[in-house]
């Protein structure tokens, strides 16, 4: 059993609830952190999704590398079939949401949430879409601060150049774009992406011939070997706070639990939050309800305040199932990045004379190490897959039919749509020289976008979510933009074919469903219910402008934490 009052609770322990906890617990406070999903590398469960295991974990010294090299393997399909939001018992099946069309939810659950798929980018957000778009009541220089606090704890720093990289930059600078130096971006240009991803060991990059093992302690660092959507568990023999990729299981949950405060809370769904009165037009939050994803036993905990972490999905879900005020922001004005994806192909020669080799290699490097941003716009990155990965998300799914349907005439693709048969084998079998450029639009908040609830429509922690998504006109267009850069850039670097898979809307960034401003107000405190605080990418006030969320998920939840303090300690 965990004790029955903690100071603070917070539900779930993704990307931004350990922030929250490890501030909190910095400064003395007790914290329960409730997680629904498992917790992988902790020596309390040996056996995962086997067995129950113990109930809570309360020292780094459960922590051990070992076991999560023995759970996260680099075998891919085995990884992304482990990392599902679910409960620990697989056997069980998947927590339901419901999506339209042919798009999905990628979230996981487990101590470091969706962060264990993560691939580790950590820009910041691009300064307009705080101060020039209409959404945040903070400024941009507000958060500064807490980014620094956060980029040190993850140690970001720019990504390392292989060939997927440096063939990006060289289609980019021949378009007639700019390299881009500095964090804070508000020109469009390229630049190396800021990740949140110890570089690799020096051995690596000086002596290209290096020959020798390549676990720890021979090699320190990242190993250039892809892997961080698979939960990136390299290098291999390193204890856990030293693997290379830093989601928030290897860097905010050690720091909180070295604090001593904090006890987490593994297999653990909260189905309900407690007020002080039931139905008044202003309650005051007193705890949670939880129920044991093992057992279904079911359990309350008090505290002074409560901070929802459970994802921009999960957390307006509890308050929609639970009896709260009504709000009409609270699920609404949801924000995915409407995504796209743009692959290119080159002949073998072509490369040679561009880069000094007959093949790209994807597989080399960090998944994702280039990017390309647009404030205004979203941005472009390069990814490196596996060719079963890449095959689906460039190839697999459209929104318009398959490629031999649509005629691209005019368009600066060869081919748009899903491929099949003797193109798809054609061009899979050029996986060593092509490269995949991701398009992450800036799409802006409406509130027909976001998540409801139904009665009837339930799982065992009550109605689940029914996530609604249909892009603007202007979402749209700022896509397309991207699109056409992103071909032009692969033109410009010689790709001989050009291939956009205008990809269904998939929801791999999910932000402003509890928006600050419209749910929260400034210090993320819910306008409607005192001690409530929102810590995840749902209290973001918009899409940070199409820049991969994290760190700034991340630097809202440190700021949280620091207003709950003044506020209520
Ligand atoms: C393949 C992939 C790659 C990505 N790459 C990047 C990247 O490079 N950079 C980047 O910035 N972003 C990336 N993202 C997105 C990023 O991982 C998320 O934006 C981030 O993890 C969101 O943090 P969060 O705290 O809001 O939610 P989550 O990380 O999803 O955490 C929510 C946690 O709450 C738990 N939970 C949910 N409901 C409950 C409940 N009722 N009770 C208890 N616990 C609950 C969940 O199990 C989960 O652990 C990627 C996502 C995917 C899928």
């Amino acid at each position: 059993m965990v004790a029955s009052h903690y100071d603070a609770v917070v539900v779930g322990a993704g990307g931004d609830g350990p922030v929250a906890a490890w501030k909190l617990a910095e400064a003395g406070r007790s914290v329960l952190l409730v997680e629904a999903g498992p917790f992988y590398g902790n020596e309390r469960w040996p056996k995962p999704n086997e067995s129950p295991g113990a109930e809570s974990s309360s020292s780094v010294d459960d922590l051990s590398g070992a076991l999560l090299d023995e759970q996260f393997t680099t075998r891919e399909l085995e990884m992304i079939r482990k990392l599902v939001f679910g409960p620990a018992d697989h056997e069980r099946g998947f927590w339901l949401r419901k999506f339209p069309g042919d798009g999905a939810i990628l979230q996981c659950a487990g101590v470091g949430g969706t962060t264990l798929h993560y691939t580790g980018c950590h820009p910041r957000a691009y300064p307009a879409s705080v101060d020039e778009q209409p959404h945040w009541p903070i400024d941009y220089a507000d958060l500064i601060p807490y980014y620094q606090e956060v980029e040190a704890m993850c140690e970001v720093t720019p990504a390392p150049v292989t060939a997927k990289e440096e063939l990006f930059f060289r289609g980019a600078a021949a378009a007639g774009w700019d390299l881009l130096d500095g964090l804070n971006v508000t020109e469009p240009g390229y630049r190396p992406q800021p990740n949140a991803i110890r570089q690799p060991d020096p051995r690596l990059h000086v002596d290209a011939g290096y020959g020798g093992d390549f676990s720890y302690p021979d090699v320190e660092g990242d190993t250039l070997a892809l892997g961080s959507i698979a939960g990136h568990p390299f290098p291999r023999g390193a204890p856990y706070e030293e693997k290379a990729k830093r989601a928030s299981n290897i860097s905010f949950v050690p720091a909180a639990l070295r604090t001593g405060t904090v006890t987490v809370r593994p297999n653990a769904f909260v189905t309900a939050i407690e007020t002080d009165s039931a139905g008044i037009d202003h309650p005051t939050a007193t705890g949670v309800r939880f129920r044991d994803t093992w057992s279904g036993r079911v359990e309350t905990v008090r505290s002074e305040v409560v901070v929802l972490a459970a994802g921009a999905i999960e957390t307006p879900r509890l308050w929609l199932n639970a009896d709260l005020p009504r709000n009409e922001w609270v699920g609404r004005g949801m924000t995915i990045h409407f995504g796209d994806n743009v692959m290119g192909l080159w002949d073998a020669a072509d490369l040679e004379s561009r880069i000094g080799q007959d093949t790209i290699d994807q597989f080399q490097g960090q998944d994702i190490a280039a990017r390309f941003d647009y404030p205004g716009l979203g941005m472009l990155q390069t990814v490196g897959t596996a060719p079963g990965i890449g095959a689906i998300l460039g190839f697999g799914s459209s929104a318009s039919g398959f490629a031999f349907q649509n005629d691209p005439a005019d368009a600066p693709w060869d081919t748009v749509g899903r491929l099949a048969g003797a193109e798809l084998k054609r061009l899979l079998s050029g996986y060593r020289r092509m490269l995949q450029v991701l398009v992450v639009s800036d799409d802006r908040p409406h509130r027909r976008n976001g998540v409801t609830v139904a009665p009837g429509i339930e799982d065992e922690h009550g109605p689940i979510p029914l996530v609604n998504y249909e892009p603007s006109a202007g979402d749209r267009q700022r896509r397309d933009r991207l699109a056409e850069i992103a071909a032009e850039i692969l033109r410009e670097a010689g790709a001989t074919h050009v291939h956009r898979s205008d990809s269904p809307p998939t929801a791999l960034h999910v932000h402003s469903t509890m928006a600050m401003g419209k749910v929260v107000d400034e210090a993320c405190e819910a306008f409607d219910v005192d001690r409530l605080f929102v810590a995840d990418h749902s209290a973001l006030a918009n899409g940070v402008g199409g820049a991969n969320p994290t760190n700034t998920g991340q630097a809202l939840a440190a700021r949280t934490a620091e207003r709950i303090l003044e506020r209520y300690f």
